[in-house]
């Protein structure tokens, strides 16, 4: 019998400490079979020369919205960067529109007015190059949109009469006409009569958004918060739109999935020393599927965003009173998050601030107090800590999931919201692997980009986009940002099949076309993932 494929002339770091380096892999039905010359070439049916190529485990995002990323993929790009000026626009809407199926909602995403003589389109615009559909543009604050004409037919307001203007929002109105213009709340009066997502178009968002982070040499990615859409994810029933594109063989890449905290509840009155269990029907908890789609942590937001000033911290913001603030009450994270650890979850909480790691530090503790267990929970970004909550975080046994990339995107906004005073707390990463904490590497797409490359860059070299090095002293080596992207987020997602090239591991690797750890690293930008294979077949590839 002939196994599949041996790769030869590869230029391989395996990642593993007692082999580190090789110059071929064998490969069968998906997995790593041989390193170097453990098998002849005669056995595999088929032999690919890399030509030297770097070769490196696939990355692994620990934290990235693979349905968002996919999503904005489904909606015309209307950012300035694809969309310049007025007539770029409106013809990337026309062609949209013409391209849409009959009655077809079109969805425009990431419009900025500067970039448009300072002036939102107007529904009369709109209706110009909409050929009947309904269309609605998102602006890239996300804080306001425009709609044009049929949509408010669509959502009860023919000829755009007659709207309401709710608490909290505005409609701006010309002649007891709507111009078009939505703010705030007002959004929803729109918003809400956009046909809901279904598990089809979740499927189509996994398969344009696997296919996205292929591109960019991530083999598994963590979608941090489906099946909510209150708070977060695209529908109730995400998982089956997960499923449907991984059955249908849509999936460029693998996904670990973490259902949202709201989607637990208390099961049939079971409880542990008084305390209830939630989790999902039948019990299902963290590890149930495959190699391809699984069910990882259970993800909630404790707080909000530095750039926002919501982030719950232990001092005011910048010139301010405000400390920020958590999401839930402290009574509904303890009782929420305590009782998914004691139904078996892995638990993965959103804190940005120092007072929400303290306080979901606090829950963790008790959690594990009552019933000690070997969880990996962790603790999505961490962007302020100092250093006794880090050695806190170490002596509980609890992952840091932070984002390098936030570093050259946020990291001039946020050190001036928390103050130049306490800035050096920010975006710590260097600080984790003084104590020896091992953290997870993740960007938080598409919050920022999803490029590994550019995230390495950020953690090793620190620049922040004014080319300023933003808390030198938490600079980390490129060895070590490799190893947060391979083994450290394989920790935080609780599996052991990936991380390293090694045999029995899945054959998830990447071509770079350069040696990353012989590059200088003010040049690692320069690198480029050239071929992403995953399962052992090649996904993307820079020549197609
Ligand atoms: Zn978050
Ligand atoms: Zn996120």
């Amino acid at each position: 019998m002939a196994l599949d494929t041996l790769f030869v002339n590869g230029n391989i770091y395996t990642l593993d400490p007692s082999r580190p380096k090789a110059h071929a892999i064998g490969v069968h039905q998906g997995r790593i079979i041989s390193l170097d010359d453990e098998l002849p070439p005669s056995v595999f049916s088929e032999v690919k020369d890399l030509a030297g190529a770097t070769v490196l485990p696939g990355f692994q995002d620990a934290h990235c919205h693979l349905t968002h990323i996919g999503q904005e993929s489904m909606q015309v790009d209307i950012r300035p960067s694809a969309a310049p000026d007025k007539s770029a626009l409106f013809n990337a809407i026309a062609q949209a529109c013409q391209n849409a199926k009959p009655g077809e909602w079109v969805i425009g995403s990431g419009y900025n007015q500067n970039y448009l003589d300072g002036h939102h389109p107007t529904a009369v615009e709109l209706d110009e190059v909409s050929f009947g559909h309904p269309v609605y543009l998102i602006h890239n604050s996300r804080h306001m949109g425009v709609a044009n004409t049929k949509a408010f037919e669509l959502s009860g307001f023919p000829e755009r009469r007659g709207v309401p203007i709710p608490e909290g929002g505005d409609v701006p109105c010309e002649n007891g006409q709507a111009v078009g213009l939505l703010l705030e709340t007002a959004r929803a009066l729109i918003m809400d009569h956009i046909p809901p997502t279904t598990p089809e178009t979740v499927a189509t968002m996994v398969e344009e958004g696997s296919r996205a982070l292929a591109a960019l040499g991530v083999t598994t990615a963590t979608d941090p918060g489906i099946g909510a859409p209150d708070h977060i994810g695209m529908c109730p029933q995400d998982l089956t739109g997960y499923q449907i594109a991984r059955d249908s063989g849509r999936m460029s890449m693998r996904a670990i999935v973490m259902p949202y905290l709201t989607t637990l509840h208390p099961l049939a009155g079971l409880e542990y020393q008084g305390h209830p269990l939630y989790t999902l029907d039948l019990g299902l908890r963290t590890g149930l599927g495959d190699s391809w789609l699984r069910i990882g942590p259970t993800k909630v937001l404790s707080d909000g965003s530095l750039i926002g000033r919501s982030a719950a911290m232990r001092e005011p913001y910048a010139h301010s009173d405000s400390t920020g603030l958590m999401q839930f009450s402290e009574e509904f994270l303890r009782e929420r998050i305590i009782g998914a650890h004691l139904a078996g979850w892995d638990i993965a909480v959103h804190a940005i601030g120092d007072a929400a790691l303290d306080s979901i530090m606090d829950i963790f503790e008790e959690a594990q107090s009552i019933l000690p267990r070997p969880a990996r929970h962790r603790i999505e970004h961490v962007s302020v800590a100092d250093d006794k909550q880090i050695a806190r975080l170490k002596q509980l046994g609890i992952t840091p999931v932070p984002q390098g990339t936030f570093i050259p995107d946020l990291g001039e906004g946020a050190s001036e919201a928390i103050g130049e005073d306490r800035a050096s707390l920010v975006y710590r990463i260097g600080g984790f692997l003084r104590q020896d904490l091992q953290f997870a590497a993740s960007t938080d797409a598409p919050v920022v980009s999803a490029c590994p490359i550019r995230n390495i860059d950020a953690m090793v070299n620190r620049r922040t986009h004014l080319g300023r090095e933003f808390n030198s002293e938490e600079k980390i080596m490129v060895e070590q940002a490799i190893r947060a992207y391979t083994l450290g987020s394989a920790w935080a997602n609780h599996v052991s099949d990936r991380g390293v090239i090694n045999n029995g591991q899945l054959a998830d690797f990447v071509l770079l076309s350069e040696d990353i750890y012989q590059v200088p690293a003010a040049h690692i930008t320069d690198i480029a993932v050239t071929s992403t294979f995953v399962d052992g077949k090649e996904v993307w590839n820079a020549r197609w």
